[in-house]
């Protein structure tokens, strides 16, 4: 008898934040391979018993093989049992769910994929700021900044939209990232926000403009995962955020 995938997205971090399909999943689930961004307040939802594997990949750090990972999903579904693949955010974006599914269904697995709220959102909300607004944009880019998945990205063609970017994994390469949109033409005043660690207890943000983005990184320390905010949306996110109300008076539980 084959088993079941589960591809699940956890969010940014908040497990308040989860679906209730993703509950569901993890009451289920009899294996989880879990990415190492997901945090122990997520993990409270698996099922007593249940065997969890952690197979982190963060960046730098020692990680484990795509492949094997694959491997892993496919042998224990094979042997029958409920598996949850666990993965930070949304699991479609730069989550390579994309290659998770296709080696399922190669290997004739039944499968399904529950969305999570992804780091985008939850730090356009940290900064109270919309990503699209009327008034300002019709539409926003979320983009790598990572240097081998983004090192053929056309920044001049992105930066003539006018749209606002939201760049994933842009921190380690804060520096390059703002030469290479300035050498693109986007106004050294532009605003630019970056938000770490959203809706953990160790949440950070900061606003500033772009020519001073990576020092501002830099002096505040301000460390992966982060997203970075550039664009007109990110102007009001200094005075929105104050009047935010504070994180401690989330409900309960
Ligand atoms: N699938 C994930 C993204 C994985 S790529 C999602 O949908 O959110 C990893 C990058 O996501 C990080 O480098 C960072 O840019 C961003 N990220 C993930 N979790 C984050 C968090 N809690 N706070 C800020 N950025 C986060």
């Amino acid at each position: 008898m084959t088993g079941f995938v589960y591809l699940v997205g956890a969010g940014p971090g908040d497990p308040e934040l989860l679906t209730l399909k993703a509950v569901k999943a993890l009451a289920r689930a009899e294996v989880v391979l879990c990415d190492d961004l997901v945090g122990e307040g997520v993990l409270v939802h698996v099922r007593a018993g249940a065997r969890i594997v952690r197979v982190g990949k963060r960046g730098g750090c020692r990680s484990t093989p795509q492949e094997f990972i694959q491997r892993l999903m496919v042998r224990e579904a094979r042997r029958g049992r409920v598996v949850v693949r666990l993965k930070g955010g949304d699991p479609f974006v730069f989550g390579r769910g994309g290659e998770e599914c296709e080696a399922l269904r190669a290997a004739g697995i039944p499968f399904e994929v529950v969305n999570g709220i992804t780091a985008a959102l939850a730090a356009a909300t940290a900064l109270g700021i919309p990503l699209t607004h009327r008034a300002l944009c019709h539409g926003a880019i979320l983009v790598t900044g990572h240097e081998r998945e983004g090192g053929k990205t056309d920044w001049r063609a992105l930066v003539a939209t006018g749209l606002p970017l939201v760049i994933y994994m842009g921190v380690a390469r804060c520096e390059a990232l703002q030469a290479a949109l300035l050498e693109a033409g986007m106004a050294p005043a532009m605003p630019a926000a970056a938000v770490s660690n959203v809706t953990r207890a160790d949440e950070r943000c900061l606003v500033t403009r772009l020519d001073r983005l990576a020092g501002s990184l830099r002096r505040e320390a301000l460390a992966s995962p982060a997203i970075l905010v550039i664009g007109e949306v990110a102007r009001s996110a200094a005075g929105n955020r104050a009047a935010l109300p504070l994180r401690a008076a989330r409900l309960p539980g």
